[in-house]
């Protein structure tokens, strides 16, 4: 079996020669455990932290060890309750072709609800992120305005699409490229949407928002914010959920020179963390899985073969080549 270490901590953009793909034994479950030959595996924005050496919410990747991300598997071998060959999980222990998990730490899912991958993306820790984000953190409701970076990746194609479902007034995307804004207001349901490499945030965001926003879903940081502060009405609401035009960073970045903007506006800005919404995962799996069973919700995901190829997807991933969720298919 094949699994990814890393093996050099990056300075700003990883490096493929900071990964390598390494060979090891596959060993029987012990007791409690499950061997899973994992499908499909994610790679996500936040891995590139745990890249990093630094204290955080969620500890450092270590060196010449397997990395840890999202997969979904089918079970090879069981000593745990409750699973049998055949079976279907989400795990912690992506990175790898087989996992050994222990079973507590594995979720049953079924294949027949929904295309594996969903389980990473759409009906997933993204899913759950931009919904969570939007209905509890946002306290979005009916007739906002919501404007959402990163709109065209997994969370924030959700974010657009939860939001016109809920009844939003106008909802508005930023993305990186004419193909995906293309793809935003042909299929994705935005009403607006505009390329940010294309001029000034905030010129192209007043554009698009005549009557301003009432909510803004933070995936980008940096120019987007402040443009976001600028255009936000009185008593908008903010919901901090990445930075990732931050992450590659090797020198602090620039924070917005607006905040004043926060203080007569009322503005509520709020930072959110998937993982305090576990609460919310029945409600959000019935909507959304209702929604995508009903055709109301269609979906992009953007597929790389072979797990060989991850690292790739996962630079490409930082570099914006993905519409909707980033997904290896092992
Ligand atoms: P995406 O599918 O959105 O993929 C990342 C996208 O980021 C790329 O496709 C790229 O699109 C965009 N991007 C990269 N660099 C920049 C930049 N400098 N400026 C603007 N856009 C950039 O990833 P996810 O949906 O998984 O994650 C989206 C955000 O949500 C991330 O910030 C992530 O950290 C955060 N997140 C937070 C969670 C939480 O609990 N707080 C949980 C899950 C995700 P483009 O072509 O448009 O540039």
């Amino acid at each position: 079996s094949r699994e990814w270490h890393l093996v050099a901590r990056p300075l700003g953009w990883p490096n493929p020669e900071d990964f390598a793909l390494r060979e090891v034994a596959v060993t029987e479950p012990g007791e409690g455990q499950i061997l899973v030959r994992n499908v499909h595996m994610s790679v996500d924005p936040y891995m590139r932290g745990r890249m990093d050496e630094r204290e955080s919410y969620i500890p450092p990747f270590r060196l010449d060890a397997p990395m840890e991300g999202g997969a979904v598997g089918e079970v090879v071998a069981s000593r745990a309750e409750g699973f049998a060959p055949g079976d279907h999980v989400l795990h912690g222990l992506g990175w790898r072709e087989y996992a050994l998990v222990d079973a507590a730490h594995a979720t049953k899912v079924d294949p027949d609800l929904a295309p594996l991958s969903a389980y990473l993306g759409v009906l997933g820790m993204p899913g759950l992120t931009a919904y969570a984000g939007l209905l509890e953190v946002a306290s979005f409701k009916e007739g906002d305005t919501v404007f959402v970076s990163g709109a065209a990746g997994a969370v924030g194609s959700l974010v657009g699409r939860i939001a016109k479902l809920k009844g939003a007034k106008r909802v508005i995307g930023s993305a990186g490229s004419a193909e995906k804004v293309r793809y935003l207001l042909e299929e994705g349901g935005f009403d607006a949407a505009f390329n940010y490499k294309d001029g000034p945030v905030l010129e192209q965001l007043r554009k698009a928002a005549p009557e301003g926003i009432d909510v803004y879903f933070e995936n980008v940081g940096g120019e987007h914010l402040e443009a976001a502060i600028s255009t936000l009405n009185v008593h908008g609401r903010i919901t901090v959920c990445g930075l990732i035009a931050q992450y590659n960073a090797t020198e602090p970045t620039p924070g917005p020179s607006n905040l004043p903007l926060l203080i007569g506006k009322r503005i509520r800005m709020q930072g959110m963390m998937v993982g305090d919404h576990g609460a919310l995962q029945p409600q959000f799996l019935q909507e959304v899985g209702g929604w995508i069973r009903s055709g109301e919700l269609t979906y992009r995901e953007t597929v790389v073969h072979g797990v060989d190829h991850a690292v790739d997807a996962f630079l490409g991933m930082l570099r914006g080549e993905n519409t909707g969720k980033m997904i290896v298919t092992l």
